[in-house]
């Protein structure tokens, strides 16, 4: 379980208020217009942001005042999630340790994750040899091997086409599953939060204006900003 308790946060001319949880082992989407504070909400979960008050939860431990290396959280962004400079290999033994200390079984891990986002035949080259969507895979082996129980994701695949998201998608969709993850990712796309999501919530202007089960969100008509969102979007063919 996530949870933000009263929690503000603020930019010069940006005052945000969360009071949120995000159920333990569940998927949650987070969709909303550009500037509204999607990314600042999953900066706060993984404390690349400090909140002005309130507290973070995650489980039953505060974590408030942790910095983000010490939080039981994996974050992949929309892109520079690896290094340019290492290979596939390197950058997936990185998020085991730092230093690249690894025992044999630490190896059998990185192996195993790459193998897992099938990349077994890549693990040499530099990140400029791969796709994009081959880069975002690089990142979720890493997220494998760190295993932590909160994966928060930042529109991470919105630079792929419709297939390779739903590819992308199924890959997260597994490994929450696997390992029971609380996965929260931020989405432009309302058709991955459909695929993909048990709950999805609507943030809009510093504040998650609903957060429910993700058919019941987009079937909603009693959420405000929700419909001027979505636009067209709702009516045609969904
Ligand atoms: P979203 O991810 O929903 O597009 P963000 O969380 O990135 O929104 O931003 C929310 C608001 O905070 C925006 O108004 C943005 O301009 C502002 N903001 C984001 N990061 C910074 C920053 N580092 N310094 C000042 N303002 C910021
Ligand atoms: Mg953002």
């Amino acid at each position: 379980m996530i949870r933000l308790a009263d929690v503000t946060f603020r930019y010069e001319d940006m005052e945000m208020y969360f009071d949120a949880v995000f159920t333990a082992a569940s998927f949650t989407a987070i969709i909303g217009p550009s500037g509204g504070g999607k990314s600042t909400l999953l900066n706060l979960i993984a404390g690349f942001e400090v909140p002005q008050s309130g507290r973070v939860l995650i489980g039953t431990q505060d974590v408030t005042a942790l910095p983000p290396d010490q939080r039981p959280v994996n974050m992949i962004f929309q892109d520079n999630n690896v290094f340019g400079h290492l290979d596939v290999w390197t950058n997936v033994a990185l998020g085991i340790s730092p230093r690249l200390a690894l025992s044999a079984e630490d190896r059998e891990r990185i192996d195993t994750a790459l193998a897992d986002v099938g990349l077994v035949s890549f693990k040499q080259r530099k990140p400029d040899e791969l796709s994009g969507g081959e880069r975002q895979r690089v990142a979720v082996a890493r997220a494998l091997v760190r295993d932590r129980p909160v994966l928060l994701l930042d529109e991470p695949f919105a630079a792929l086409g419709p297939a390779l998201r739903r590819d992308m998608l199924d890959l997260v969709t597994a490994m929450q599953k696997a390992r029971r993850l609380t996965v929260v990712m931020v989405s432009h796309q309302p058709e991955d939060a459909q695929y993909a999501a048990s709950h999805t919530a609507y943030l809009e202007a510093g504040r998650i204006v609903a957060l429910r089960p993700t058919a019941e969100l987009f079937a909603a008509t009693d959420i405000p900003g929700l419909a001027a969102y979505l636009g067209d979007w709702r009516s045609i063919g969904q």
